[in-house]
């Protein structure tokens, strides 16, 4: 059984966030920063659409701060389990996520000092270094092409995609048991495409689906 929620990249351009329930498992396909104006992003990048405590894992796609960089909210908020990704996305996340503390403390410096003087409260960065100490700790890197295990029989393979260092397509392999295809149907045209696998799995490239979405673009 799967079903697919679009939380964050499909309507607007940042802070892609979808959830896909596999078997009752509910993964979290990137856990991307809202990057709009400050007062927009601040609002939005604190409303998490789930409870992070709920999700069982994290398929991340590739590095760019818009797709992993609320990652230490998820965390802080009570979040235990895996983030699945390539070894170069693991990487390359570390740098850009300890850099986003930097750059948050440098942005909340100033409309802090400004809030200082018109006497109001001081606003409270999304999550600091030690966050990202925490977070790092549940990355799981996987090489390209090998099996990751989500529990309740549903997999996923990352393969190659072609947009940064490390980045990759998230193959959800579950199997075909109770899923219809009229239950496909009510999820995306692109899944449909993949449903037929010849080797009786259900093969859905869940990332590629919400490029798709996207306007066809990895963002
Ligand atoms: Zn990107």
């Amino acid at each position: 059984m799967i079903n697919l929620q679009f939380f964050g990249a499909a309507r607007t351009t940042t802070g892609s966030m979808h959830l896909l329930e596999a078997n009752g498992k509910k993964i979290l396909l990137d856990a991307g920063l809202y990057q709009g104006s400050r007062k927009e992003a601040f609002e939005k990048n604190r409303q998490l659409p789930i409870d992070p405590r709920d999700i069982d894992a994290v398929l991340l796609s590739h590095a760019h701060i818009d797709h992993c960089g609320n990652l230490p909210t998820l965390a802080k908020r009570g979040f235990r389990g895996k983030i699945h990704c390539t070894p170069a996305t693991a990487d390359l996340a570390e740098i850009l996520l300890r850099d986003s503390v930097h750059l948050q403390l440098r942005d909340l410096e100033i409309v802090n000092q400004k809030r200082a003087e018109q006497g109001k409260n001081l606003f409270e960065p999304l999550y600091l270094e030690e966050d990202v100490d925490r977070v790092m700790r549940q990355f799981s890197p996987e090489p390209l092409h090998s099996l990751i295990d989500l529990g309740n029989h549903a997999t996923a393979v990352f393969r190659e995609a072609g947009h940064i260092l490390g980045s990759a397509i998230t193959e959800e392999l579950t199997k075909a048991g109770s899923t219809t295809m009229d239950e496909l149907a009510s999820v995306a045209q692109a899944w449909l495409d993949w449903a037929a696998h010849p080797d009786a799995w259900l093969m859905m490239p869940a990332s590629e689906i919400l490029a798709v979405a996207d306007g066809g673009q990895l963002n």
